[in-house]
This record gives C-alpha cells, sequence and structure tokens, in this order.
C-alpha cells in the first residue's frame, strides 16, 4: 500500500489507532500502518496531529474531531 493510494478519509481509517495513541501522548514506537515497513514520526501541536513515515513518505496532518 502507498499513501497515494489512500484518500483522506482511508487514511484516517487506517490510522486511527495511532491517532488514538498519538493523541493521548504516545508519540513513539508507532508502526506504519500503510506500508508496515517504517517507524512513525508522531507529534502534536495545539492538538493537531502530525504522522509522517520516511519509509512510504507517508504525511498526515490533521485533528481529532
Ligand atoms: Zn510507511
Amino acid at each position: 500500500m502507498q499513501p497515494g493510494d489512500l484518500d483522506q478519509e482511508e487514511l484516517l481509517m487506517t490510522l486511527g489507532d495511532v491517532l488514538t495513541e498519538v493523541a493521548s501522548g504516545h508519540l513513539d514506537g508507532h508502526r506504519c500502518p500503510v506500508c508496515a515497513g517504517g517507524t512513525l514520526l508522531c507529534g502534536d501541536a495545539d492538538g493537531k496531529i502530525v504522522v509522517a513515515c520516511r519509509a512510504c513518505r507517508l504525511h498526515f496532518e490533521g485533528w481529532l474531531a
């Protein structure tokens, strides 16, 4: 799977568990669910979640509802 194969809604679903963890402060050690090969770089600033994967170039930014 490549990040470009997914629209924003599919990406949200794919990253769902990771986003929940990041939102609760667990930023480290998440495996990328898109390529299954990279470790995600996650950040949380002013409630905005940023998730990136260097292996597949996934880059997601968004707010959790
Ligand atoms: Zn990846």
